[in-house]
């Protein structure tokens, strides 16, 4: 699936979703690529067997023209969010990421644009990218997944090795600048409960919301 929605954890194509409630809006997420700098040992990438028609594992990556005529088809009167995740990193597409941010704010401006994202995407393409996201995205979301970065490498087993924290960390505070909201978020069933409130701290210290999500919920 390029275009689903998700409910428990579970996704869903648009169109079942919507016939199945067809009065409350909803976030719909966007599937751009499988690919990922990270290896997390939590990914959901490893479990590309689900359910044949709900699956997520792209055969091939969609199109910027693809993606824009799934949106065309949307009811927009059922959609709170639009949010950009699936199975890999949206911003090992960036050029595609911001072609699409830019069409949803173009077209309707007052619904919300999303990024889960890793973090990494300027250490990836070895630029800042913060600045690129200003007026076309309304929140960050960004894994933090641990509170030192010796553990984040044992989680993400990142390409990037150690630096991959710290970079992560400059991701976010920069995003501040171009970006109403930066949330970082750690998984509640892979982080204990000390490493929990270690996160707190280090988010607080830099100024940072810290979100402690369900696993599976995006
Ligand atoms: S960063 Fe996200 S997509 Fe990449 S390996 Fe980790 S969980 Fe999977």
């Amino acid at each position: 699936m390029i275009v689903y929605t998700t409910k428990g954890g579970k996704y869903f194509p648009v169109a079942e979703s919507f016939a199945k409630d067809s009065s409350t809006p909803r976030g719909i997420y966007i599937n751009l690529t499988n690919q990922c700098n990270n290896d997390c040992v939590f990914c959901l990438r490893d479990k590309k067997i689900l359910n044949a028609e709900n699956t997520l594992w792209l055969e091939r990556e969609p199109s910027v023209d693809e993606i824009k005529s799934e949106l065309d088809k949307l009811n927009w009167q059922l959609v709170s969010e639009i949010v950009f995740c699936g199975f890999g990193e949206p911003t090992m597409r960036l050029a595609e990421l911001k072609k699409l941010l830019r069409y949803v704010k173009e077209n309707h401006p007052e619904i919300s644009t999303r990024l889960n994202t890793n973090g990494l995407g300027s250490l990836q393409h070895g630029r800042d990218i913060a600045p690129e996201f200003e007026n076309i995205l309304d929140v960050a979301s960004i894994s933090l997944n641990s509170a030192t970065a010796e553990r984040y490498l044992k989680i993400t087993r990142s390409k990037f090795g150690l630096q991959a924290y710290a970079a992560m960390f400059d991701f976010a505070e920069r995003m501040k600048n171009f970006v109403p909201q930066v949330v970082m978020t750690i998984v509640d069933k892979v982080t204990p409960p000390d490493e929990i409130i270690a996160c707190k701290k280090i988010c607080d210290e830099h100024g940072l919301k810290l979100r402690v999500r369900p696993y599976e919920d995006n």
